[in-house]
């Protein structure tokens, strides 16, 4: 197994020459084709943790908090359905972060792809923030709270909108349910909740961009969760590296293992 790099300067350098290496491509490459993929980034809740983000998932995270379901609960399609209110308050508080900010990881993704050294971000947030960074090409495996859907009309509305509907509910004395403006049909998060199946265009699209790359940098993800692992083994690339603090199931077949500090790790 790959010896960990765990200086933050031995990691940023040891990034920025696999980017340059492989992130333009095999010279001659047509797209689609092997050698054309560049290079793909795949991350996790621990990209967001440096931007404030907590990982519901964590013990330090939202468990020991006041609601009276824990979170993999209230994030089902089950209790979406028969507990609305509840599921809009958490969904507000906790997984709506109006405030967070791009941190260096999301950063210097964005720079990468527009200096034509990464394919693609696939990603498992649904923060948003490759986008805010500047990111064009993103897979957002599991949605994004930035769109709200009617699920009679189709109107999408922005994570703001929720967040207005809650503060008027509060001050009106209503549930905080959004209804949708137009057609009055109820309003669901683009979001993917237990329960629910992965899109499969967004999932098909990020399987092809990690099949086709010769690099892939997976970060801030302990690979267990689905369908992270899964993904992982569609990659047929020269290099896999791994940035993560914690040791991860996959670390055995990583050609280069980081283990620092992801937003640091990136800051080059
Ligand atoms: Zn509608």
């Amino acid at each position: 197994m790959a010896t960990p790099i765990t200086d933050a300067r031995e990691a940023q350098a040891t990034l920025r020459d696999l980017f340059s290496r492989y992130g333009a491509g095999r010279p001659g490459a047509q797209p689609g084709e092997a050698g054309s993929g560049r290079a793909v980034f795949f991350g996790g809740a621990g990209v967001s943790t440096a931007s404030g983000i907590p990982d519901f998932r964590s013990v330090d995270g939202l468990y020991h908090q006041r609601f009276d379901y824990p979170p993999e609960t209230m994030l089902s399609h089950e209790f979406y359905v028969e507990h609305p209110a509840e599921f809009f308050r958490f969904y507000r508080e906790k997984m709506i972060a109006p405030d967070a900010r791009p941190n260096r990881c999301h950063q210097k993704l964005a720079e990468l792809e527009a200096a034509g050294l990464l394919g693609a971000v696939v990603t498992q947030n649904i923060d948003g923030l490759h986008q805010a960074a500047g990111s064009q090409r993103v897979f957002e495996l599991h949605g994004s709270t930035h769109r709200n859907v009617c699920q009679r009309c189709g109107a999408v509305y922005p994570a703001s909108w929720v967040l207005e509907q809650g503060r008027w509910a509060a001050e009106q004395g209503g549930d905080g349910v959004p209804v949708c403006e137009k057609c009055g049909g109820r309003v669901k998060p683009d979001v993917v909740l237990y329960g629910e199946n992965l899109d499969e265009r967004t999932l098909m699209g990020a399987v092809a961009a990690i099949a086709a790359a010769d690099l892939l940098v997976v970060g801030g993800t302990s690979l267990v969760v689905y369908p992270a692992a899964g993904l992982i083994r569609s990659f047929q690339g020269e290099k896999l590296v791994i940035v993560n603090r914690d040791p991860t199931p996959q670390d055995s077949s990583a050609d280069v293992l980081i283990s620092c500090d992801i937003a640091q790790a990136f800051d080059f």
